[in-house]
């Protein structure tokens, strides 16, 4: 069976004591969970301590970003090494707003992904389509590109470790929420092209949806076969939200 994973990006929000209070709610909200449940939260790298000295061992810490160099003269990044440091067992990989406005190419997305599973975190590697792709019947050529690129060469154990989340960008903080039969049809593609890499895997790496998730929502996505989950954004700086959308799963 697939792992069930809720994950929040806090992306770049908080301070000191709202990522530490946060880390504490949720830390509750997760004492009242099905343990099958893996819950993340991945706040800003220079929040990362912070949280780590808050969140109980069944919440699991993720990062927003890793580098693609190993440690050594790259002003402002973040190793992978320096994530494991700091008990990350998860980054975001190729996050469509790192694509768009930070330069993260397919290739650059591929060194992200290598450099989290030499050092054992799990990439949570994003694909996703912009409406326009969408519209222009693009979509799946896209998703299958970027999937494709990022997990060329990994071996059967290293691919074993990716989770996949399907993020459309049209739908991130838009409010505009795929529909479950629109999500379920790219997660169902998302699995088949894995399979074309590796037949036996395919059946394991989880793969979630990312793009307005909402206490409203998230059952009805959840519901379907092929979403193993969510990553949520804007919902997953509210306490009440999170819990709700942790529990719809
Ligand atoms: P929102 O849930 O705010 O739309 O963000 C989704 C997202 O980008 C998660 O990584």
């Amino acid at each position: 069976m697939r792992r069930k994973i809720v994950a929040g990006n806090w992306k770049m929000n908080g301070t000191r004591q709202i990522a530490k209070d946060l880390a504490v709610g949720v830390s509750a909200i997760v004492e009242g969970l099905d343990r099958s449940i893996d819950v993340l939260i991945a706040p800003p790298s220079i929040l990362l301590a912070d949280v780590a000295g808050q969140i109980s061992s069944n919440v699991n810490l993720a990062a927003q970003d890793v580098s693609s160099f190993d440690n050594g003269a790259f002003t402002g990044e973040v190793s992978a090494d320096m994530l494991a440091d700091f008990g990350c067992g998860y980054s975001i990989v190729g996050h469509s707003e790192r694509r768009a406005m930070f330069g993260d190419t397919d290739e650059v997305v591929a060194a992200k992904v290598a450099k989290c599973l030499e050092k054992s975190i799990q990439p949570i590697l994003c694909v996703g389509e912009t409406l326009e792709e969408r519209e222009t019947g693009e979509m799946l050529n896209v998703i299958g590109r970027q999937l494709h690129t990022a997990l060329k060469g990994l071996d059967q154990t290293r691919l074993g470790k990716v989770i996949v989340a399907y993020e459309p960008v049209w739908a991130i903080g838009t409010g505009k929420t795929a529909t479950p039969e629109q999500t379920q049809e790219v997660h169902e593609f998302i699995r088949k092209e894995i399979a074309v890499i590796d037949e036996a895997v395919s059946d394991v790496v989880p793969v979630i949806y990312g793009g307005s998730v909402n206490a409203g929502n998230a059952k009805n996505l959840f519901a379907m076969a092929d979403i193993d989950g969510g990553l949520v954004g804007g919902a997953s700086l509210k306490l009440e939200e999170f819990e709700v959308i942790c529990k719809a799963i």
